[in-house]
């Protein structure tokens, strides 16, 4: 039976996210009307994920449509910001009910969880494509930036890291998944408490999505500092600890989808802020610190000092 656009609206994107005060007009007309509040700015991010090139065409689509929200709130989560309002763009290939009815099911449960409503969108046909924006609110001053970081503060991420990349290199590879490790692949959970935590705490701050070294380059560039990160401390699984003990470090330092926090701290602060942190359930582990001279040294296990580049995932050089 073919299904209107009007129906697929009403059917999959009205009323499937918590109803918020602060929308005054939701899905159904031209725009949506929200209502901000007055002392806060607004925090707005977008991101897009492809078929077959973020993600294979017979992906779990339960799995897509919490990623696609996922990946947006740990980018207001790298803010500081707390999370609000979303818009879903879809371009479908065609309508099929039991994959819209999963990806909505990923997406709500994200949403919810976050008390996140799905204010509108747009929906088009064509190759199989993802855009979601959200909007959070953060006080303007307590933003955290990527160009807020100083010589002699000390590093910290979140969780631990590259075991997305070595699910995915697993997956590549036809091998075994041990499900924990797909879900830091499939399900990432966006580090959105943590971020509300390290306003007034942190200095700068940023998302892990494309690689240790990579964003941290981004706060490098920004700040227009240099780091040192040792190695011995970067948090890691135990399956990433045994696949570095083989491979080497690529790839915790430049695997992507972590999206674990990255961020710094004053130096006369750290102790407290790590201690503050870890008593309200955070992981968060101290990896290195932000040095006036540009470029990252990695500190190896044995001592031995070696200089990177940063290298990350870029669409336009790959
Ligand atoms: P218009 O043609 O005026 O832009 P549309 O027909 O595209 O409006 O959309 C009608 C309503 O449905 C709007 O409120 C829009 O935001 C919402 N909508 C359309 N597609 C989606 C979607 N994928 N997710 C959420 N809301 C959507
Ligand atoms: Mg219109």
């Amino acid at each position: 039976m073919p299904v209107s656009e009007f129906d697929l609206i009403r059917r999959y994107f009205s009323r499937s996210t918590p109803e918020r005060a602060d929308v005054l007009l939701g899905i159904g007309d031209d725009c949506a009307l929200l209502s901000p509040p007055p002392d806060q700015c607004l925090a707005v991010t977008m991101d897009t994920l492809v078929a077959g090139r973020h993600f294979a065409r017979d992906a779990d689509p339960e799995a897509l449509g919490h990623k696609a929200l996922a990946v947006n709130l740990s980018d207001l989560a790298a803010v500081g910001a707390q999370p609000a309002w979303a818009s879903l763009a879809l371009t479908l290939p065609e309508v099929d009910a039991d994959w819209l009815s999963a990806f909505m099911a990923g997406f709500a449960a994200l949403a919810t969880a976050h008390a996140v409503q799905l204010i509108g969108g747009d929906t088009t046909r064509g190759p199989l494509s993802i855009t979601v924006q959200v909007h959070g609110f953060i006080e303007a001053q307590a933003a955290l930036r990527r160009d807020a970081g100083r010589a002699g503060q000390r590093l910290f991420v979140s969780g631990t890291l590259g075991d997305a990349a070595l699910a995915l290199s697993r997956q590549q590879r036809g091998e075994h998944l041990a499900d924990a490790l797909r879900q830091r692949l499939d399900r990432p959970m966006p580090r959105v408490a943590l971020g509300r935590a390290l306003r007034g705490r942190a200095a700068a701050a940023i998302d892990i999505s494309d690689g240790l070294l990579a964003d941290l380059g981004h706060i490098c560039a920004s700040s227009s500092i240099g780091a040192v990160v040792e190695l011995a401390r970067l948090p890691l699984s135990p399956a990433v600890s045994a696949d570095v003990a083989q491979r080497g470090w690529e790839g915790p330092l430049s695997g992507g989808d972590d999206y674990e926090l990255l961020f710094s701290v004053a130096p006369s602060d750290a102790d407290g802020v790590c201690a503050e942190l870890i008593a309200a359930g955070h992981e968060v582990q101290e990896i290195g610190r932000l040095v006036d001279e540009p470029g990252i040294t990695l500190v190896h296990p044995d001592g031995r000092q070696t200089r990177e580049q940063p290298r990350g995932f870029d669409h336009f050089l790959t």
